[in-house]
């Protein structure tokens, strides 16, 4: 049992960056799990402009959010830092309204779920909407963000077209039948944990 045990624990510790990722992606309930090289994206200054349109009241209010993101090639270049990447999709209904409030609470529970059993091990992770580590961000007032470091990063505020990377790769963007695919992406360099 003890032989085991060590043999367990030298497995865990050969795991690399990549499995590693895809397995927490799993225990998240992610449907369709892709790992890419990030030169597979699509980057559209469009999807960065966009933002000025402020739907999301978010724009020039985050550090995350354009424009105090950087510029286009700011992103892209912060993205493309690494070579690899797993996009994921989880597939929900969006029917009802019922349905839709659903998926509000749920996409954002888990891409903090997975958030918190990766972000400290060496990987960015790109979801949905601004950053929200702290309860207001230090942009409202004009204030130095207080964890750069650990700015939380959206995929759509990154420039990425998760439109046109996500049908490139044949990952289901639109299912049918009123269900879609929410994304994120996990961004790493290859090596051990
Ligand atoms: S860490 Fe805080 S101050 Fe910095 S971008 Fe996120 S919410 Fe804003």
């Amino acid at each position: 049992m003890r032989r085991e045990n060590r043999s367990m624990g030298r497995n865990r510790i050969r795991m690399n960056k990549q499995s590693y990722a895809q397995e927490k992606l799993k225990e998240c309930g992610f449907d369709e799990i892709l790992i890419i090289k990030t030169d597979k994206i699509t980057f559209d200054e469009q999807v960065y402009t966009q933002c000025r349109r402020n739907t999301c009241k978010c724009y020039n209010k985050n550090y995350a959010c354009p424009p105090l993101n950087g510029t286009f090639e700011q992103n892209k270049m912060r993205v493309l830092k690494y070579q690899n990447a797993i996009i994921a999709c989880k597939i929900m209904s969006i029917a009802t309204s019922a349905e839709y409030r659903k998926t509000q609470s749920i996409i954002p529970e888990i891409i903090k779920k997975l958030r918190n059993q990766l972000e400290d091990k060496g990987y960015k992770i790109l979801g949905e909407g601004p950053c929200e580590i702290c309860e207001e961000c230090a942009a409202i007032k004009g204030d130095k963000c207080r964890f750069p470091d650990r700015i939380r990063y959206s995929m759509e505020g990154s420039a990425i077209d998760v439109v046109k990377t996500s049908m490139d790769l044949n990952m289901t963007y639109n299912a049918g039948g009123g269900k879609i695919g929410y994304f994120v992406m996990v961004l790493f360099n290859q090596e051990q944990l």
